[in-house]
This record gives C-alpha cells, structure tokens and sequence, in this order.
C-alpha cells in the first residue's frame, strides 16, 4: 500500500511538471465543423469512394484472429505486399501494424552490437525507440547535415545505418537524400528512409520521395507508412527479399503481435489502386503548399520556413512559450479552423510552433480565412 502510494506520488509529481512547463498532454476531441489544417489524410483518401466501397464490402471476420507467422496471415496480405513491393519499386514488402511498429521492429533487430546507427536529431520517436532497443551504438546528426554525417563516419563501426525521414514531422523539410545517397554509396553505407510522410504525395503515382528521386537501389529499407495520405492503418517496411525474410524472423513487433484485420488490408488494396490517379490532387496540395507559405508570410509576427511543404511550422516573430502557442491554437479553433500547437518534449523547447497541415481538399479561400484569423488573434496583444 505505501509502495504504491509514493509510486503514484510519483507520478502526480511527473505530471504537475508537465503542467507547469505548459507541456502536459491531453485529449481532446477532433472538433466537429471545423476547416481541417491538422489531419494527416492529405489526399482525403479515408473517405474516398472506391476506399469506402473496399472498406464495406470486406465482410468476413472483424480481426486477423492471429500473428502472421500462426492464423493471422492470408492471401490479401501476402497479396498487398506483392502489390506493394511493385508499386514502390523493391524486391520485397513486409506489413507491420503501423509505422511506430516498422520502424521500431527494423531498428531494434537489424543493426546489431559492434554497428553503428547515425540517426538525425529530428527522428521520430519511433525511429528512437528502435535504436534505443538495438544493442548497436547511435549517434544524431545535425539536422540534414551532411557533413556531419561525415564527421562521425570516422568513428564509426561494423555496419554503418543512416537514418533519416524523407520529410520531417514537425518542420516540413526534407533529407538531403541525393547528397545522402552518394554518400552512402560511395562509403558502403546503409540508408534507411522513413517515407511517412511522402508515401502517395511524391512521385508521378505517388510512389514516394526515394523512388521520385529514382534513388530505390540506393536505399537499404523504407518505411512507408499507411496511417496519413493513404488514409488507413499499418505500415511497411520494403527492401531485399532476404531483408524481408530477416525482419519475418527476428523482428519482434513484427512476430508478437495480431495481424492487420482484413478489412484494413482491403482499404489499403483499392487505396494504392486508386493512389496513380490522384496526380490532380497531389498538384493541388503542393500549389496550395505555396500559396500557405506566401500568405502566412504576409501577414505580420508569422513566420512559415520556405523549405517546408505540406507539413508547415507557424513561428512566431515575437518568442512565443507553450502557453502562448496553445492560446494562439485554441482562438484559431474558436474562429473556425483546425490547427493546433505543437510543444515541448514533442519539439525542443524554445521552438514551440503551430504546425498546419495541408489537404488536396483544402482551399485559397480556406488559407486566406485562416491567415487573416492568425494575423488577427497574433496581432491583438
Ligand atoms: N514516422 C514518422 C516520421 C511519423 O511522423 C509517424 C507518425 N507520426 C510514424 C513514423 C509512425 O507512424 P504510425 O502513425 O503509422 O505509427
């Protein structure tokens, strides 16, 4: 009884921290009505017609009723990765349940003790929790920097894995792949990309960034993950077939752990077929990509990188603390737009932004509403 107390003494002490670093997390539910800036459905395919079609007719059991290696497989998943590993261009595709799985399941069994992980400081927590799990050493690099990458190559040893996102979460920016990729040629290193964000947008088909830059055979393992433009759940990791074969072995989220249910591996079936014919979406998502940019950075004490794109981080001119950011995100809501604040730990501290996301299915109109909300609420001290 009193161990348990003090414990949750404990606890309450980790969450009045929380609370007084204006960091604490909470749920809320996604407002109803309001103009979408904060989903990650960037083409709208969750509700797409021939989705939702593939969704409804699923029938059958409502789970997987196994891991894949027992009852949990079944020709539409074998199917999908065969589907998947053309689309993307690579010898072999292996489902995991979402992205923090894949990336988690590839970084803590490939890279083993005596190898090296040179991972960039902005790597999503899952990639981190990966390498946290692998008996290899790690290192960050400076963020998209390349030289530092060279830097640490001196200390570097056994096999040497490159980590980094195609487009970053939180900034909107993008890995030096093609400087990456020389690289890691040149050096015999091995490249792993996570795609989450680039998975359907880039490419004439929406193949991703790696294979729109043509750089497939340079790259050891992709993530792609499901969750965000193609609307669905689940996640990829796609490569050799012998990688395929080893992560099937010895990747543990990957083993212990129910399958997909089936009527996500219908979603994402008629999702990557109907994903080579929104070329009309993926131009206008990048177009209004643009126009974000130059409105937002009109409007004065805004400030939206030029380098980000779909994903962009709003800063503010005047330095502005996780209160300040939550307060500006809650009037943004209370004027009628989706938007939300993005603080520390989930960004460094110091660099509390809101982020905005952008849709195909957003609109001009849409933009100029919200950048004259933000221009107002952020001008009116
Ligand atoms: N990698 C990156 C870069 C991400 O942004 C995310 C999701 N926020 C993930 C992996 C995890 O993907 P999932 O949501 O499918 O677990």
């Amino acid at each position: 009884m009193s161990i348990s107390s003090s414990l949750y003494q404990r606890l309450a002490e980790h969450l009045a921290k929380r609370e007084a670093d204006g960091a604490r997390r909470r749920l809320t539910l996604p407002p109803a009505g309001l103009v979408d800036f904060s989903s990650n459905d960037y083409l709208g395919l969750s509700h797409h017609p021939v989705v939702q079609q593939a969704l409804l007719a699923a029938g059958g059991a409502a789970g997987s009723t196994g891991s894949r290696l027992l009852t949990g497989n079944s020709a539409a998943a074998e199917q999908l990765e065969t589907q998947l590993a053309r689309f993307h261009r690579a010898e072999a595709a292996l489902l995991f349940n979402s992205g923090y799985a894949a990336n988690l399941g590839f970084f803590a069994a490939v890279p083993r003790r005596g190898d090296t992980i040179l991972y960039d400081e902005a790597s999503h927590a899952s990639v981190k929790d990966g390498i946290r799990g692998s008996f290899a050493t790690a290192w960050s690099f400076r963020h998209n920097d390349v030289a530092d990458v060279e830097r640490k190559l001196a200390r570097a040893t056994g096999a040497v894995f490159v980590a980094v996102e195609s487009l970053y979460s939180m900034d909107g920016d993008m890995a030096p792949l093609v400087e990456l990729a020389a690289l890691c040629r040149a050096r015999g290193l091995h490249l792993v990309v996570d795609e989450a964000h680039t998975n359907g947008l880039y490419g004439p088909q929406g193949e991703g960034l790696v294979t729109a830059l043509g750089l497939e055979n340079d790259v050891f393992a992709r993530v792609l993950t499901f969750g965000k433009a193609l609307g669905s759940q689940g996640a990829a990791v796609v490569g050799a077939t012998l990688l395929r074969d080893y992560l099937l072995n010895f990747s543990r989220p990957f083993i212990y752990t129910t399958a997909l249910a089936p009527h996500s591996v219908a979603t994402l079936a008629a999702a990557y077929e109907v994903l080579p014919n929104l070329s009309a979406e993926r131009e206008q998502l990048f177009r209004l990509s643009d126009y974000l940019k130059a409105r937002l950075n009109a409007a004065p004490g805004l400030r939206v990188p030029p380098e980000s794109h779909v994903i962009h981080p709003v800063f503010f001119t005047e330095a502005a603390g996780p209160a300040r950011v939550r307060e500006v995100a809650a009037a943004a809501q209370a004027a009628g737009f989706d938007v939300r604040p993005i603080v520390a730990p989930t960004v460094p501290a110091g660099t509390e932004r809101l982020r905005l996301i952008l849709h195909s299915y957003n609109t001009e109109a849409e933009i100029d509403g919200l950048a004259a909300a933000l221009g107002h609420i952020t001008g009116e001290e």
